[in-house]
């Protein structure tokens, strides 16, 4: 993670470029948001920008060892603190067991949220914590002496979630801290976190990203200017929340394609196209298939209502608009509640496990009856 990888927040990487460059670098740091603005990446680009022996003016080099051992994440003087679920069996109680998967997910996605990182544990209903134990770890590692680095940096990514014994000791090494340590707090509900840590620590607020810089990363992904805008406006400066609005944009996209598909190959009796549909759908998983006919039956709900409404109380995007144009004529009064029925049917059979072939196949037969109505 590299300055040049945050998305906007211009003015906290002024303010903490100049802090390493200045060397007033307060040892205890607390980095607030309200998720997905960039605190954590913003906090590990300091770092790496803290240690690394070539700095520019406005980034680190990219390329002396410091930096390189930053790629992997693995640099003997960064040390990670963040929530784990612990298993005795697996005898797994500290952070660093979890050193392994805490770098690929990383790796994987520079913004993140707890819930993203919950789920890739498999957590499940375990709720993660930082335990008591790990306060004894903290204090080994920064007793240890300082390899290398310019900076010996302690990066705790959400201490709210710290078990009291813990929060107490990392207070203690806040109080006397070691030399040239810089303990850097990412915290998304900073008034959870013990209020003696809280004031010792110099407070770096990191706000919802500016709307231009949302747009400008979304248009650098390939998304068109209207789309990006809308986006941007959806995400509330969250970057998280933007990726987000996509997926659920791509996978709106995909099923509108998909019953377009459908009711037309109903419509023209094609029993072969039928089939194909059938074998694609069958291959997209049982939440998705659920997700796609309630997606049916909200799209037939609005083209049944599409005539007698005015603009603004119809719930369709531009695209589904588009073809309800043409395709709201063949939803009558005659045949809206069967077509309503065998599509809650589908959905139904698809939450009971049957075959999803069959059911979607079988429900094309039936919306070639019902269609011509
Ligand atoms: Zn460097």
């Amino acid at each position: 993670m590299y300055f040049k990888d945050i998305v906007g927040q211009t003015e906290v990487k002024e303010r903490l470029i100049r802090s390493a460059q200045t060397g007033v670098v307060p040892h205890a740091q607390l980095f607030t948001e309200n998720g997905g603005a960039g605190a954590f990446p913003l906090a590990l680009a300091y770092a790496r920008y803290l240690n690394c022996k070539n700095r520019s003016a406005t980034d680190a080099c990219g390329a002396c060892p410091s930096c390189l051992k930053y790629d992997e994440l693995a640099h003997p003087d960064l040390h990670f603190v963040f929530p784990i679920t612990t298993s005795k069996e697996k005898k797994r109680e500290v952070c660093d067991d979890f050193l392994a998967e805490w770098r690929s997910f990383l790796r994987e996605r520079p913004y993140f949220s707890f819930e993203q990182w919950t789920d890739y544990l498999e957590a499940g209903n375990t709720q993660a914590i930082i335990y008591s134990k790990e306060s004894d770890e903290i204090i080994r590692k920064l007793n240890l002496k300082i390899y290398e680095a310019d900076y010996r940096i302690l990066l705790v990514w959400l201490p709210e979630k710290m078990h009291a014994t813990c929060a107490n000791k990392l207070l203690k090494v806040i109080e006397e801290p070691p030399v040239n340590t810089v303990i850097l707090m990412v915290s998304e509900t900073p008034d959870l976190i013990l209020g003696t840590i809280q004031s010792r620590a110099q407070r770096i607020p990191v706000r919802p990203i500016e709307t231009a810089a949302i747009v400008e990363v979304m248009r650098r992904d390939g998304l068109a200017a209207e789309d990006a805008a809308q986006v941007a406006h959806l995400s509330g400066g969250s970057y998280l929340k933007a990726l987000e609005v996509i997926s659920l944009n791509e996978e709106n996209a995909f099923f509108l394609e998909q019953f377009i598909g459908m009711m037309r190959n109903s419509w023209a009796r094609n029993v072969k196209a039928m089939k194909a549909m059938a074998d694609l759908l069958a291959g997209i998983g049982r939440e998705r298939q659920k997700h796609f006919l309630s997606y049916c039956q909200h799209l037939i709900r609005e083209n049944f209502m599409y005539r007698f409404q005015s603009s603004d109380l119809n719930y369709m995007n531009r695209e589904e608009i588009g073809f309800a144009t043409k395709f709201a004529p063949f939803v009558n009064e005659r045949n809206v509640i069967d077509l309503m029925d065998e599509l809650a049917r589908a959905e139904q059979h698809i939450g009971q496990n049957v075959n999803a072939k069959m059911v979607f196949f079988d429900l094309s037969l039936k919306i070639t009856v019902l269609i011509k109505r």
